[in-house]
């Protein structure tokens, strides 16, 4: 499946949220989706960052995309069902969510983990995400075939020494998406994990700080999974964690 060939116009009038959307992966995936096509809302963090997206994807020809400046660490359940409203009066509808923006919280031996971090960690990677796609089911389901994908991780799948927290909430996202998948299944809308494996990102080189980032895979590499996934042509994939750099 990694030799998959998006068409040119595969995402053209879906309108799909990416959280994390100012870096790393996140960042990638806003401006290939842009360029397939979507109209892209850029979620994240830090608006300086989103706002450099937004600049790329109109010179670069793109629909205009939305920006929502918004730290999932804070935001309460009213800020994502405002979200919501102000999503289905400019767009009437959501094809996509891209469940990307994550943190690391630092790695630790088990004794050593401190609550205010494991809290944090929990926050943004699972309990934000879960309270965000709850906020925008009414306007998913407004789409004609709804594409909801989560980011796992290796860790997420097999616990690894001194990854707490982080591997605690991917195995929890995983969870989750196999819960979801199943209670829509008889819906329009599909519900996925992408485990992106190692990649050239912020992220992983806190995790890895002597590891050579040049040997590693970089986000563009994995863009043929995340465009697969949002377009129509893995409608019939529901329920499943996908490996962006499937094993030989
Ligand atoms: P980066 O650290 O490079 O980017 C993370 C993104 O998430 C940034 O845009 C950041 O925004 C955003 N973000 C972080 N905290 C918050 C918050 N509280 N509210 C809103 N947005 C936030 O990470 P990667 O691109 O490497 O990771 C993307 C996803 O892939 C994550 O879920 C990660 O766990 C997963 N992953 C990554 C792997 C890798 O090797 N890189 C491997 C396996 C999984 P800002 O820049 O403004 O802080």
């Amino acid at each position: 499946m990694n030799t998959y060939k998006a068409p040119a116009s595969l995402l053209s009038n879906k309108v799909i949220l990416v959280t994390g959307a100012g870096d790393g992966i996140g960042k990638e995936a806003a401006l290939t989706f842009a360029r397939y096509g979507a109209t892209v809302i850029l979620l994240g963090k830090t608006t300086s960052k989103l706002t450099a997206v937004y600049d790329e994807i109109c010179t670069k020809g793109g629909s205009e995309p939305a920006i929502i400046p918004l730290d999932l660490k804070g935001a309460s359940q009213k800020n994502y069902q405002d979200m919501a409203a102000s999503i289905e009066s400019e767009f009437g509808r959501l094809d996509g969510i891209l469940h990307n923006a994550g943190i690391l919280g630092g790695l630790a031996p088990f004794e050593h983990i401190k609550q205010d971090i494991w809290n944090d960690i929990l926050q943004v990677n699972l309990t934000g995400p879960m309270l965000l796609t709850q906020a925008l089911l009414p306007v998913l389901r407004k789409a004609d075939h709804g594409s909801i994908v989560f980011t796992s991780s290796g860790v997420g799948r097999q616990g690894k020494a001194y990854w707490g927290g982080y591997a605690v909430s991917k195995f929890a996202t995983e969870g989750l998406m196999q819960t979801l998948a199943d209670e829509f299944s008889e819906s329009s809308i599909r519900v996925n994990c992408i485990n992106p494996g190692a990649t050239r990102t912020t992220m992983r080189a806190r995790a890895y700080p002597a590891e050579n980032s040049q040997l590693l895979k970089t986000p563009a590499d994995l863009m043929w999974l995340y465009l697969y996934l949002m377009g129509d042509d893995s409608l019939e994939i529901n329920g499943q964690s996908l490996d962006a750099q499937p094993k030989p």
